[in-house]
């Protein structure tokens, strides 16, 4: 069985840890590898390569930085089916989705080739007499990276070129559901001429995690999964003096109004709802359909697309969705739709006992598309993050009550109105109380270049990924203000020094 290590030093590697578990296929069901579980003395020597690996890559022109970073960029362009077809084998999204997954990834290193310019930082001639004042953006030290399951390319991706781009060194502690990609990333990297110890990966669950939290040389941790574990993050590492960000679960709410293109608005949701089977922090899992009738003529244009999904592996290119990612995911997912039953609302389309029909995969975790209709704010279904393909109607009278009703929770992560009002959508955009807002565009995921991050409960640290803002969070700001003997005074000056 394929053994999965890390890669430190530019170097894959299986460590000192005795611990390892199976990694499966989610489409056959089958455990097909495994990976190694790092020890702490394993993320020990991943943080010495880092820290030994630092001064050098601080001290390396950003123009250089940009220049490895440029022929990555090349290198996953020209691999990314490859890349695309170990997503899929170990996390189960169709081939189009994993496609889709990597180039966004591959956009935030096209943001952080242009390091010289966003590390330009800023300059004030004369503050005072003979006096320049000016800020560096210097980065961090080493830094870490935790990343979750549903996005084993992209998430690390978010980070890793930023970072690097930056100055630091980094080490990635990836999904233990899905390690693979995390090592092609690093021997690419490497490729890309990249030196030893500027990127590193340690395979891990808890154990790592936890050494990375309490290791006195880690200068900063980003985080991406749920929210209990992004709380958990925020804290231990705070209380260890380390800067966070950690970006936590999600329900995001999809408004339709009355005057909505119904025809425009099914489709975005089901590709929101049901893509990727679900699994994404910007999936649409409740659509608000303002009025009785708007919710009914929104569910007589689902039902039949919901019906007709092709549910299946990526090996088969025209399926719409894949499997979940584990057998316990699965049977929550089905526990969700059980009590959204019990409490009262109305199952229209049950995936419960789809079973997939393409030999080789029946024992695949896979389940299919679900639409509950009358759910409503108590339901266990609607207070919690479901991450499946499962879409709840709340129904709403009014634009207020649905605008109520995404401020009564406690998820912030992403949200959309489809009207064909300009005022009610500007508005919208301006009150709602959530980190990224779609009008007319369902998963409102934001571009390299601008920056990714939720809400309450949704995201803890100040700081959001990538964009100006991933910067802000790798760097620390200096400001320098020098005199030039042409521009000295001669007395001692024993009152507050003013320049003006
Ligand atoms: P998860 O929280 O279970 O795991 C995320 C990471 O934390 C993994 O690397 C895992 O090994 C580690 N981890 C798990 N339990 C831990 C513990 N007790 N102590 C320390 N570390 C631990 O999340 P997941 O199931 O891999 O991913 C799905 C979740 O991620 C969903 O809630 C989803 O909304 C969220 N997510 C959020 C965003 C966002 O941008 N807000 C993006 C993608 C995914």
């Amino acid at each position: 069985m394929t053994r999965i290590g890390h890669f430190i030093s530019n170097t894959i590697t299986t460590g000192s840890s005795i611990r390892s578990q199976p990694v499966f296929n989610p489409a056959t069901g089958k455990a097909e590898k495994e990976v190694v579980l790092a020890s702490k003395e394993d993320v020990n020597e991943a943080v010495a390569a880092a820290k030994v690996a630092w001064p050098a890559w601080a001290k390396t022109p950003p123009l250089r930085r940009a220049r490895i970073l440029d022929r990555f960029k090349m290198i996953l362009w020209d691999r990314m089916d490859e890349l695309a077809e170990v997503i899929s084998s170990e996390h189960g999204k169709t081939h189009d989705d994993a496609v889709g997954e990597v180039t966004r990834g591959l956009e935030v290193v096209e943001f952080a080739t242009a390091a010289p310019t966003l590390l330009k930082g800023e300059f004030s001639r004369n503050v005072g007499s003979g006096v320049d004042s000016y800020g560096i953006r210097q980065p961090l030290g080493v830094v870490a990276g935790i990343t979750p399951f549903n996005f084993p390319a992209m998430v690390p991706l978010w980070m890793v070129p930023v970072a690097l781009a930056c100055g630091n060194t980094f080490v990635l502690k990836p999904s233990e559901r899905d390690p693979s990609a995390s090592l092609l990333l690093g021997e690419w990297l490497a490729e890309a001429g990249l030196p030893e110890g500027v990127f590193n990966v340690v395979q891990g669950d808890k154990d790592a995690v936890d050494a990375l939290l309490h290791h006195p040389d880690i200068q900063a941790v980003s985080f991406v999964g749920s929210t209990p574990i992004a709380q958990y993050i925020h804290q231990t590492a705070s209380a260890n003096g380390k800067r966070v960000q950690a970006l936590g679960g999600a329900k995001n709410h999809m408004v339709v109004m009355p005057d909505a293109d119904l025809d425009m608005a099914a489709n975005a949701l089901m590709g929101a709802a049901f893509g990727s089977a679900g699994e994404r922090c910007m999936a649409i899992s409740v659509a608000v359909p303002v009025t009785d009738t708007v919710a009914d003529a929104l569910i007589e244009r689902l039902v039949p697309k919901i019906e007709v999904l092709k549910i299946g592996p990526a090996a088969d290119r025209s399926s719409n969705m894949g499997p979940l990612v584990t057998q316990a995911h699965l049977e929550k997912v089905r526990g969700y739709i059980d009590s959204a039953e019990q409490q009262g609302a109305k199952i229209i389309v049950d995936g419960r006992s789809f079973q997939q029909p393409m030999q080789g995969y029946e024992d695949g975790f896979f389940i299919g598309g679900t639409l509950i209709d009358n759910v409503t704010e108590d339901m266990t279904a609607y207070r919690e993050e479901i991450f499946g393909p499962v879409l709840s109607i709340v129904r709403k009278p009014r634009y207020q009550d649905a605008v109520d009703l995404i401020h009564g929770h406690h998820y912030a992560n992403g949200t959309a109105i489809f009207t064909r009002d300009g005022d009610t959508a500007r508005a919208f955009a301006s009150e709602i109380d959530v980190g990224m807002v779609g009008v007319n565009v369902p998963i409102p995921v934001p571009m390299a270049f601008h920056s990714f991050g939720g809400w309450k409960a949704s995201m803890f640290g100040d700081h959001a990924m990538h964009g100006m803002e991933g910067v802000r969070f790798y760097t620390r700001l200096k400001t320098v203000t020098s005199r030039w003997p042409s521009g000295l005074r001669t007395n001692p000056e024993f009152s507050m020094p003013t320049l003006g």
